[in-house]
């Protein structure tokens, strides 16, 4: 397994597959891999003949009050992640090799990327979309992954693909949890002893609408209402949004009559942590 920290490498190494007829698998990350990581590398190992991580902290997609600088790093255990899991290569440039002094083109989505985590992230999901959209012009995969663990961005994803005539095929895989629930996340290594006891509300609460469902509640404010409950009783956790959406459009559904995502966003301390359930 190479690491590469230009786009030309990667393009040399794409070039010289695709001449022997070989199908190229990406999976793009921000690193600090964990368990959920390395269930989209299996699925790509498993599907695909080589297969590319890309390893990028993208600055663009980070408000100015955000994470960037802290975000954890560790390309030296990434990469033995990677080599492990049967990865050919490991895309992980600087953010000069992406972003020159005077680029100025971005992929905008004027639905799908308003609500949910757009809102208390206004330029996240432009700055997700444009690296993406590089990254598949840089890699050409046959096949990118990613994880439903970032609904929205699944979402946007693929109607990003769909609008833009990309030519792959986006494939979503299932959340990879902690033994006792919590989303598997790089920002869970932000967590103190006390916050990683909180984080289970968001867990918890997913459990708690999933169960209410199960016995025939429909009623999303019912359900809101339960999970609110559940979240405020834990002193250390503050709620940025609980939504029902429609999995489609991503717009907020009364009742739970098709297809519907249960998307929430909490902060536990100053970390902010997600997670989902999706009703198909
Ligand atoms: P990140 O490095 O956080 O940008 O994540 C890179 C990819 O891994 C994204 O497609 C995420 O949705 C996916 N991912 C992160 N955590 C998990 C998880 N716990 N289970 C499944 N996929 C995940």
């Amino acid at each position: 397994m190479k690491i590469v920290r230009t786009v030309e490498e990667v393009r040399q190494a794409v070039r010289t597959w695709k001449a022997e007829g070989k199908t190229i698998g990406l999976v793009p990350t921000m690193g600090y891999l964990h368990e959920g990581h390395k269930s989209l590398i299996d699925r790509a190992v498993a599907e695909n003949d080589h297969v590319v991580v890309s390893i990028f902290v993208n600055p663009i997609q980070f408000g100015p009050a955000e994470d960037l600088e802290t975000y954890p790093r560790d390309l030296e255990k990434d990469s033995e992640l990677c080599q492990t899991a049967g990865a050919s290569l490991i895309f992980h440039p600087d953010p000069s090799q992406m972003y020159s002094p005077t680029f100025s083109s971005f992929i905008n989505m004027s639905t799908l990327t308003g609500g949910l985590c757009g809102k208390t992230r206004p330029s996240h999901f432009q700055g997700v979309c444009t690296v993406v959209g590089k990254l598949f012009n840089i890699v050409e995969p046959n096949k990118a992954y990613f994880g439903q663990k970032d609904a929205q961005q699944l979402a946007v994803i693929r109607h990003m693909v769909e609008d833009l005539n990309f030519n792959l095929e986006i494939v979503g895989c299932p959340i990879v949890r902690e033994a006792d629930g919590l989303a598997k996340s790089s920002r869970n290594s932000y967590l103190s002893k006390d916050e990683r006891k909180a984080a289970l509300v968001l867990s918890q609460s997913l459990a708690i609408a999933q169960k209410m469902i199960n016995e025939g509640e429909r009623d999303t404010g019912k359900l809101t209402l339960a999970m609110t409950k559940h979240i405020e009783n834990e002193p250390l956790a503050k709620i940025d949004y609980i939504e029902f959406v429609d999995w489609k459009t991503l717009e907020p559904v009364g009742l739970i009559d098709r297809p519907v995502l249960n998307a929430i966003a909490v902060y536990i301390g100053k970390t902010r942590l997600i997670d989902n359930h999706i009703y198909e």
